[in-house]
C-alpha cells in the first residue's frame, strides 16, 4: 500500500478516471490534491517516457510518489497515428472537439477504422520507477456520438457503443487507463 500518492496530471477529466480506479482498489491510503507543480512538456517520442517525466516532475516538486498517465490513439488507416501526439493532433492549443473533427475529415470515408487506444502508466518515488501499459481496440465512428467521458470517446466505438455513450462505471471497466491501472496494482 503506498500511504499517499499524487496524481501527476493538470487534466480534470484524467484525474477524475484515475482516482475512481484507485479508490476501487487498495493501492492508496490517501490521495493528496491540491498541489502545484510546473508544467511538464511532453518532449519524449513514447507514452513511457512522457508517462515517467510526468510522474518524476510531481514526485521531484512535492515530495510524495506520483503516477501519471500518457495515452495515444493509434488509428490503423493513419499509420498509428495521432499515437503519442494525440493531444496536439489539431495544434498545440487544440481543443477535443478540434481534434475529433480534424480525425474525421482526415479519416474521410475510410473502411477500416480500426483503432487502438494504449495507456502508459507511471509510478515515481515509492521504490523503483514502475510502469504498465493497457489497450482498448475499437473502431472510429462517421460522426460524434454520446456525452459522457472526454477526448474522442464520443467517436471512439467499442461493441456498438462509443465511450460517451457509456456510464463513467462502464467505461472505466474496460478503457485503456482502468486496463494499465489494474496492471501496475497487480506489480505491487
Ligand atoms: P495525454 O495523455 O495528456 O498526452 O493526452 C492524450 C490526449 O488523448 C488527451 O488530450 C485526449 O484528447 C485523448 N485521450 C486520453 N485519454 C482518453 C480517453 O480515455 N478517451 C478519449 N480521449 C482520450
Amino acid at each position: 500500500m503506498i500511504e499517499r500518492l499524487v496524481v501527476a496530471s493538470k487534466n480534470p477529466d484524467k484525474i477524475a478516471e484515475i482516482e475512481a480506479v484507485l479508490v476501487a482498489t487498495t493501492l492508496v491510503g490517501e490521495l493528496v490534491r491540491g498541489l502545484d507543480w510546473p508544467d511538464v512538456d511532453e518532449t519524449e517520442s513514447t507514452l513511457e517516457g512522457n508517462a515517467l517525466l510526468k510522474a518524476r516532475a510531481v514526485h521531484e516538486a512535492t515530495g510524495l510518489p506520483g503516477l501519471a498517465d500518457d495515452t495515444g490513439l493509434f488509428v490503423d488507416a493513419l499509420g498509428g497515428l495521432p499515437g503519442v501526439t494525440t493531444a496536439r493532433f489539431a495544434g498545440p492549443r487544440a481543443t477535443y472537439d478540434d481534434n475529433v473533427k480534424l480525425l474525421l475529415a482526415t479519416l474521410g470515408d475510410q473502411l477500416d477504422r480500426t483503432a487502438t487506444f494504449r495507456s502508459v502508466v507511471a509510478l515515481v518515488g515509492s521504490g523503483e520507477d514502475l510502469v504498465a501499459e493497457g489497450e482498448l481496440t475499437g473502431v472510429i465512428t462517421n460522426a460524434p456520438r454520446g456525452d459522457n467521458g472526454f477526448g474522442y470517446d464520443p467517436v471512439f466505438e467499442v461493441d456498438g457503443s462509443t465511450l460517451a455513450e457509456l456510464s463513467d462505471e462502464e467505461k472505466n471497466q474496460i478503457s485503456h487507463r482502468a486496463r494499465a491501472l489494474q496492471a501496475l496494482v497487480e506489480m505491487l
